[in-house]
């Protein structure tokens, strides 16, 4: 007899037996050392988000729930938008403020202002009036190109960069001094501006890929250059990464920030943004957890982002990383074999790992299993155990039959349908 046949013969052997198989598992990735403490994630949604043209910008009632479940999934900062472009923007930063400071969050606030002081100035009222300590992320073009668009020179750039960081930090903000466009600048003009800022008294600085632009390299290369400047070493300044996907980099990208020695990566939920978007913060987090160890808030990612996804108007594809619908689904009748074997052997681990590399289990989901054709008869067994139905041989090569015959994988209407026709089930 399988000794693992009966789920209630859990015990701790079983346990032992079901982590060596787990640890018996070879990695090849090299370990990135990336965890919570020292790498933390910048939410840049009701800033960079709401400038995809396709996006909805969320009541401002969705948007507290919305800082709120970014405090439970572990975001350390949270940009709230741009005050000086209209009253609405301003009274919804505010709001959000009074929020954060009234419900004792532990996400730091900050707002969008470009290099002048009458962007800054409502930034510092709205810190004023709601007493919470507002970060500021001051930005300015700095690449060639727009340096000939914009008809701007180096004094210029570096005069009304002063300025601006001059007058926030005399106004007490935390200042992020943001120079859009970076992967694309010169390292000469990007090491005199952040040379000349940071004597200013700067602490806080982002690189922007601002057209997502750069490859795994360049990211190594840009963030160890700044990194390598005289007081850029890490613990004596806070270097951020603001990376957008036009070539399908910025996940891989953040990560490699983060490893190349950025402290901080931005995002935004599902990616939204302008163009092909930004780095999603949810496979951020994801990453980061793979990284480290799962904790408790593990499971309240999926349903965050999920009404993200709704207040937003941003659909989810069946097959996105976490959170498609089909994502933790096979029709397959070899993978579906296997889970099946592992939940006979009463393990949700060997499920979760036999054909995943993102455990369902730690984020509240668990592995499904429908019937199309490819599928075997395991399918139909699974179909069949989850259902509470008894099947015999017979019912079951009909089920994978008609399967056959069709082009798409059986809705579980399409199959009751079959069985009340053609079959008796017990
Ligand atoms: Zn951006």
């Amino acid at each position: 007899m399988d000794k693992f046949a009966d789920k209630k013969m859990a015990s701790k052997l079983e346990l032992n037996w079901e982590q060596e198989v787990e640890n018996s598992l070879f990695c090849w990735n090299k370990p990135q050392g990336i965890n919570k403490d020292e790498h933390y994630i910048c939410d840049e949604s009701l800033r960079d988000g709401l400038q995809d043209p396709s996006v909805t910008d969320p009541e401002i009632g969705q948007k507290l729930e919305f800082i709120e479940g970014l405090e439970k999934i572990g975001i350390s900062r949270v940009c709230l938008g741009f005050p000086a472009s209209g009253e609405q923007a301003y009274q919804d930063t505010l709001e959000m403020c009074r929020f954060i400071k009234r419900e004792g969050f532990k996400i730091e606030p900050y707002c969008a202002a470009r290099t002048l002081t009458s962007d800054i100035a409502p930034v510092a009222q709205i810190q004023d009036k709601s007493g919470v300590a507002l970060g500021v992320t001051t930005f300015i073009g700095i690449s060639p190109i727009r340096r000939v668009v914009e008809n701007w020179c180096d004094y210029f750039i570096m005069e009304q960069s002063r300025e601006a960081v001059s007058f926030a930090l005399n106004e007490g903000l935390d200042v992020n001094f943001v120079t859009e466009d970076t992967t694309r600048s010169k390292p000469e003009n990007i090491k005199a501006l952040l040379e000349s800022v940071k004597e200013l008294g700067c602490k806080r600085f982002t690189l922007c890929d601002t057209v997502g632009q750069s490859a795994l390299s360049g990211v190594d290369n840009i963030v160890s250059f700044v990194r390598n400047l005289p007081g850029f070493a890490k613990g004596e300044v806070k270097l951020e990464w603001h990376g957008h996907n036009d070539r399908g980099y910025s996940l891989t990208n953040g990560m490699q920030a983060w490893m190349s020695g950025c402290d901080g990566v931005h995002g935004t939920v599902l990616g939204i943004g302008e163009r092909a978007g930004n780095t999603a913060i949810e496979l951020l987090v994801l990453n980061r957890l793979l990284e480290s160890e799962f904790c408790e808030t593990s499971k309240s990612l999926v349903p965050f982002i999920e009404k993200c996804s709704s207040w937003f108007s941003r659909k989810i594809d069946e097959n996105y990383p976490l959170l498609g619908t089909t994502v933790f689904t096979t029709a397959s009748g070899v993978h579906a074999s296997a889970i099946l074997k592992s939940y006979e052997r009463g393990s949700n681990k060997l499920a979760d790992l036999v054909y995943s590399s993102v455990p369902a289990s730690e984020f509240g989901l668990e592995q499904n299993v429908r019937i199309n054709k490819t599928s075997g008869r395991s399918n139909v067994q699974f179909w069949m155990n989850k259902n509470n139905l008894h099947m015999n041989e017979d019912t079951s090569a009909s089920i994978l039959l008609h399967a056959k015959s069709k082009r798409q994988a059986l809705e579980d209407k399409d199959i009751f349908d079959f069985l009340a026709r053609n079959v008796n089930v017990s």
